[in-house]
Formats: structure tokens, sequence, C-alpha cells
């Protein structure tokens, strides 16, 4: 029988090269996998370049290209994505952005640019989108609150442009940028003149705010400037229903992934206890996935806390996250009727600590792949796969292929 679902499992920055921690071994090719090597082992692997050989991806730009949207015609930045993960829902024209609470000194400088890990920001979001006023520019706004010190923003209106620059000095010690124009043309000088107008009032709206008041009673960091960043204009996506036929949904902490999703058209599945971080509810996230399988022929699942290792370059934390994701896995394999694909959406090498362009390892499992001699799932041994080397744009036409729904190209 031919299977009819798919479910996608991004294990987000689980490539690396070899570390000498390991002896040479990767954090994945030192793990203990025995649920991912026997997907390995009765379906068929091969490695992966998300992008194409030698890019280095993004999760953003590898993600959509995973879900079939060629990020050189789709992707316009992280910012209208983020700003969609973070729940204003963006149309067409729309341009979003990044946004940090952060804290300045009694001179202006940046003293810590997350404002002392503040979490809870929702009130401090919620006065400054009633109180700062851009209609004189004939703009509209939206400025919500995200995870801990995060935030996004989207303007509307006439004759935006989204090359801007961005406040944020990037380091402590430093006072806040102006937003400059990276062109000479109006509209992105409109943009700067904005987002000037908006972090200054802004500040006035934080300075004298309760939430602060209290923090500074409790002598903690106040939350007294936004930082901004990450500018793009909201693209046009083919709703991922129309495009294949499938009904999909997306599990993710990260509000980055999420906001792909929602951009494409998947359903957002909230999971209590997913953090995007090594101590998320990943056993959560599974049972959440599996569940949308229910309702939804695609589910794209990202477990992100390899990454996050990666970044620190913490080869043992990487290597024993992965065996828990492992662990976690298991009851994949009682679900029946589904292509499981596993992959990286990009290396994020420990020795590096930034994304690479190495490819990363891919898997197929289910009904009708025919299975390579791989048993095991890591980066050297899927190498010798059967799937050979693919790009993150081949993979679900593959997929789809494998539950009939491809369309036959010719006679
Ligand atoms: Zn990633
Ligand atoms: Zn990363």
């Amino acid at each position: 029988m031919t299977a009819s679902r798919i479910v996608l499992i991004v294990l987000d920055g689980i490539g690396d090269r070899p570390h000498p921690a390991l002896r040479g071994a990767t954090p994945l090719s030192a793990a203990r996998t025995p649920v991912l090597d026997r997907l390995a082992r009765e379906g068929i692997t091969g490695i992966m370049d998300t992008i194409g050989p030698g890019i280095r991806p993004g999760s953003d730009t590898s993600h959509l290209a995973l879900l079939g949207y060629p990020p050189r015609e789709c992707y316009t930045g992280r910012g209208p994505l983020e700003a969609e993960g973070s729940g204003i829902r963006m149309r067409p024209g729309m341009v979003g952005f990044r946004a940090n609470y952060a804290t300045l000194d009694a001179d202006g400088r940046v003293v810590d640019r997350r404002a002392g890990r503040i979490h809870g920001t929702e009130p401090l979001s919620k006065a400054i989108e009633e109180a700062v006023d851009l209609s004189r520019f004939g703009v509209r706004f939206q400025f919500v609150s995200g995870a801990g010190h995060r935030a996004a923003l989207a303007l509307e209106g006439e004759g935006l442009g989204d090359g801007v620059g961005s406040n944020d000095p990037k380091k402590e010690g430093a006072f806040p940028h102006e937003f400059e124009p990276l062109t000479g043309t109006e509209a992105d000088a409109k943009t700067a003149a904005v987002l000037n107008e908006f972090v200054h009032q802004a500040r006035q709206v934080l300075a004298d705010h309760p939430v602060n008041r209290r923090r500074a009673g409790e002598g903690l960091l106040p939350a007294n400037e936004v930082l901004i960043r990450g500018a793009g204009r909201m693209g046009e996506f083919q709703p991922f229903r129309e495009r294949y036929g499938l009904a999909g949904a997306v599990v993710s902490a990260a509000t980055l992934i999420t906001g792909i999703g929602k951009v494409v058209g998947l359903d957002p599945i909230h999971v209590e206890g997913a953090t995007g971080s090594i101590d998320s509810n990943i056993e959560g996230k599974v049972a959440a996935a599996i569940e949308a399988l229910e309702t939804h022929s695609f589910v794209l699942l990202n477990i992100k806390g390899a990454d996050e290792a990666g970044h620190d370059g913490k080869a043992e934390q990487k290597r024993d996250f992965i065996v828990r994701v492992d662990a976690a896995l298991a009851p994949f394999l009682d679900v029946t009727e589904t292509v499981i694909a596993v992959m990286g959406d990009h290396s994020t090498p420990c020795t590096v600590k930034d994304h690479s362009a190495d490819p990363v390892p891919v898997l197929v499992h289910g009904e009708g792949v025919r299975p390579d001699r791989v048993d095991r799932y890591d980066e050297f041994a899927c190498a010798e796969g059967g799937l050979c080397r693919i790009t993150g744009c081949d993979i679900l036409p593959i997929l789809l292929d494998l539950i009939d729904k491809a369309h036959k190209y010719g006679a």
C-alpha cells in the first residue's frame, strides 16, 4: 500500500565536522542513535546541500528550500518571517523586522542588548502599540513581543522600502545607531525616517513604564530601548495546499520556522514546554506531530537544540542532545502509512560555531522506498546511500512521488 502522509523531521544544525574531543567523530556519528539507525537501515539515505554545494544556509532559506520554495525566488529577508511567526499577519508589501528589548544607561549607551534577559514584555509592547503614532508618515504598524527579550515589528503604508540598516550597535558600551537607508531611493529613506521616529517615541513610552519602574525597584535592568534589524518586505507565497494538494502543519519552537510555515499556509501547532533549546519538550513535540498527522497529510517537525550546541561549540553536549532526540523519536517507528524523512537544515560544526556549507545527512523511510545498504544515520554513512547527493529543493518532490502526488512530466 502506498503511504498517504509525509512527516519532514528537521534536526536543526545536526550536521558537523570531525571533532578532536570526539576522536575525529562528529557529534552525530559519536551518538548512540538506535531509532535513527533503524530508519536508515529500512530506508534510503543520502546527503543534501540544502541550498547548493558550498553555500552556507540560514535556517530560513534552508527551510524554504526543504518546503520546495526556491529561496532565490522567494526569500526577502528574515524580518517578515519572524514577524509572521510572532503572530503578526503579514500581507504582501508589508515590511517586517526582528526586534530586541535592550537597556541603555543614563548616557544612552547600550549596557545590555537583552535587557537583563527580560521576559513577559507584553505590557511594554502593548503600550508602544497604543502610544507610538506614525500617522504623519501615513504608516500603520504592529509591534508584538516574542520569547524573552525578543519582539517583532511590521510597517504598512505607501512608499516604504526595505533597504535599511539597523540601530543595533551589536556590542555593549556603544550608542545605538541611527537608521540609515542602504540605497538612494526615497522609499528606503522614508523607512529609515519612520524607524528613527518609532524608536524615539518608543523610548518615551518605555522610560516611565510601570514595568520598568518595578524592575528598577528590584535592581533589574530596565527595557528602555528597542533594537531593530532584519528588514525585509513580505513576499507572495503560493499556499502549500494549492501547490501540492496537501493540508500541512508545522511543529516548531522557533518563531522563525513557525513563521515560514505560516507564510506558506501550514497550521502552526503550539506545544507546551517547547523552548527551541536543549531543554525543550521534544517528547511533546513528537506527540503533537504524530497527532497532527491525523488531520494533516504533511507535517514539518523542527527540533532545534543541536544547532544551539553547535553555535556554542559544545561537541559533547551536541552528541548527548542527539541521543535524547533519538529516543524521543521512537514513537515514529509505530506510525503507519507515512513517509518519514529526517534531515538537517544545515551543518553547525562545533569547530566553526556557525553554519557551514557541509552537506547534511538525509534519510527517507516508508512504503515503496528502495532500501540501500546504509544502516546508520550520520554524515559518513549517509554519504554512501542510494539518494546520493541532492539539494534541499529536491526532497519534497521525492516525497510527493512516494505518496503518489507527483505530476507526470510529459506524456
Ligand atoms: Zn537551522
Ligand atoms: Zn543556527
